[in-house]
């Protein structure tokens, strides 16, 4: 077994300890193999591992892998900030979008959606720790951001994202995951429109059992998989 078919099973595994911990099935958490600054032959060995959803967070970087993978059924998913001059690549190219902040982002991604392919799915990401040098929309204002997303035609709204800063200890690590949950179970009380939010993204590498035990539906995992960035 190659090294990262290895490091995939032992993800898989803490998964599986965490969902059983928490009374939930394994089945319904995404594991959403983070990409970011990995060779193209990296992301060729977790396919043949059987993973199928790839995470980026730089344009420029994914479109290369993309471009070589491009007879795989692959799934990209963008995790980086979106400035204005990257929505046209995210909107031709990814298939999910887990960091999107802003209105006017949204709506530039709306609009260059090409017509033949599904609506983006997209998160909102929420910076979960109030820190002023983060991405991220603030709790206060989510509610408004996501029912104006919610209409756009060529996106689909699934749920959100956060990012917290690290922790060390799982109740600690916990906590701003849980209040992520709780922002979500919010949304979707509070119109019909956001009822159907069914996506926590949430857990990395250093922290995903914790997120699990809070009800992450997708983890998005790295170092853990792939080993060291280059
Ligand atoms: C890099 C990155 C990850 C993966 O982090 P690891 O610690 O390597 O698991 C997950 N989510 C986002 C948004 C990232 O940028």
């Amino acid at each position: 077994m190659s090294k990262i078919a290895a490091n995939i099973s032992g993800v898989r595994a803490e998964i599986q300890r965490a969902a059983a911990a928490a009374g939930r099935n394994a089945n319904d958490i995404m594991l959403l193999a983070v990409s970011k600054g990995q060779p193209v032959d990296a992301v060729a060995e977790a396919r043949d591992a059987g993973l199928r959803d790839f995470g980026e967070s730089y344009l420029q970087e994914a479109l290369g892998k993309i471009a070589a993978l491009c007879e795989e059924p692959l799934c990209w998913h963008f995790l980086g900030p979106v400035q204005s001059n990257k929505t046209r690549g995210i909107a031709e190219h990814f298939s999910w979008l887990h960091s999107l902040d802003r209105l006017a982002i949204a709506e530039r991604l709306s609009r260059q959606r090409p017509a033949d392919r599904p609506p983006l799915q997209v998160c909102l990401q929420v910076n979960v720790d109030g820190e002023a040098s983060k991405s991220g929309v603030a709790p206060e204002a989510l509610k408004d951001l996501a029912l104006a997303v919610s209409v756009l035609p060529r996106l689909r709204l699934r749920g959100l994202m956060a990012i917290p800063r690290p922790r060390s200890g799982q109740p600690a690590q916990r906590r701003p995951f849980r209040e992520l949950a709780a922002l979500l179970a919010d949304l979707r009380r509070a119109s019909p429109r956001l009822a159907g939010l069914d996506t926590l993204s949430m857990g990395m590498s250093a922290d995903l059992e914790a997120a699990v035990l809070e009800g992450s539906t997708l983890v998005r995992v790295g170092a853990a998989i792939f080993g060291p960035r280059l």
